[in-house]
């Protein structure tokens, strides 16, 4: 199945890159948020990042003006009449999606695939809220979404072998590479990840060394391009935590989420996406 039309739902730091990295492969996309100015602001960023993109000579004003009029925007997941695959980028929260899966579900046609961007939840569990379980599959994107080249495709239980190839197709028409793995909490990327950034808030806690040392010891010393506060700020630290509470509920007890995490999500400290982390943006 060729795919030209997708919704891609919740318009925040995945959904945007998500929605520039479809219409950059040619599909058409309606971008839906329960808030219509995150839906709004994603296709401003998008803009920016398309600008940036024009002022360096890779594409012309007139790709990025065509780039752009593919994609609408809306707060109705009614519009998804003609989504022929729709990706959820909503929060990490196993009711909110259950709750968009079940009102999409009702409102798409049956031939429609549902995707889940979700970092840790069970696609089989999710998929058991619709109708249509073997129509459903967990497409992982790594942040910022229109970057990274890795995709997790995830099949649930019941994920037919066919919608397993049209979604490895679209993510490699989308520039991206497929890797299948099997649906368990966190998947590989973040059941690997999650706990290395984890102990670095703990490191942290503990006074072992500054916040800019720990990232400093992991860039220099792992060779990693971002350390592992700084990278926990840039994916959103309640997203971090409400990963690291489906990991500990599923995987046990070394997957506790650190008390300095959990205390800077109760204090409204999200990260870059809010101006303050570890680190102030503001
Ligand atoms: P975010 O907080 O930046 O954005 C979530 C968006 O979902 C918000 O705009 C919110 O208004 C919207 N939303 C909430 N409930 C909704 C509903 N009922 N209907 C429609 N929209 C709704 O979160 P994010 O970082 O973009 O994460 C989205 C998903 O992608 C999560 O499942 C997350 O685990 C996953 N993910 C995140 C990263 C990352 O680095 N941040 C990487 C890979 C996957």
């Amino acid at each position: 199945m060729n795919i030209e039309k997708i919704m891609v739902v919740g318009a925040g730091t995945m959904g945007s890159g998500i929605a520039q990295t479809a219409v950059a492969c040619g599909c058409s996309v309606v971008l839906a948020d329960i808030d219509e100015q995150r839906a709004i602001a994603a296709v401003g960023l998008i803009g920016k990042r398309l600008e940036r993109r024009t002022a360096a000579g890779k594409i012309s004003p007139q790709e990025k003006e065509l780039l752009l009029s593919r994609i609408s925007t809306t707060t109705s997941l009614e519009d998804c009449a003609a989504a022929e695959l729709i990706i959820e980028a909503a929060s990490e929260r196993e009711s909110i999606k259950q709750a968009i899966f079940r009102r999409l579900d009702a409102l798409a046609p049956t031939t429609t695939i549902f995707a889940s961007n979700t970092s840790a939840i069970s696609i089989t569990r999710l998929a058991a809220v619709t109708t249509r379980p073997e129509r459903f599959i967990g497409m992982h994107f790594m942040n910022p979404a229109h970057i990274m080249e890795l995709v997790e495709v995830i099949p649930g239980l019941r994920t037919s072998p066919e919608v397993v190839a049209t979604i490895r197709a679209l993510s490699e028409r989308m520039g991206k590479k497929p890797v299948v793995v099997a649906d368990a909490p966190g998947f590989v990327a973040n059941r690997l990840l999650m706990p290395a950034i984890n102990e670095a808030i703990q490191t942290l806690q503990e006074g072992i060394a500054t916040r800019e040392d720990i990232d400093l010891i992991m860039k220099l010393g792992a060779g990693q391009p971002m350390g592992p506060l700084e990278l926990a700020d840039f994916i959103g630290l309640d997203v971090c935590l409400d990963i690291l509470e489906t990991l500990h509920r599923e995987l046990g007890e070394k997957f506790r989420p650190c008390p300095l995490l959990r205390k800077m999500v109760e204090g409204g400290k999200f990260g870059r996406k809010n101006g303050e982390g570890f680190y102030d943006y503001r």
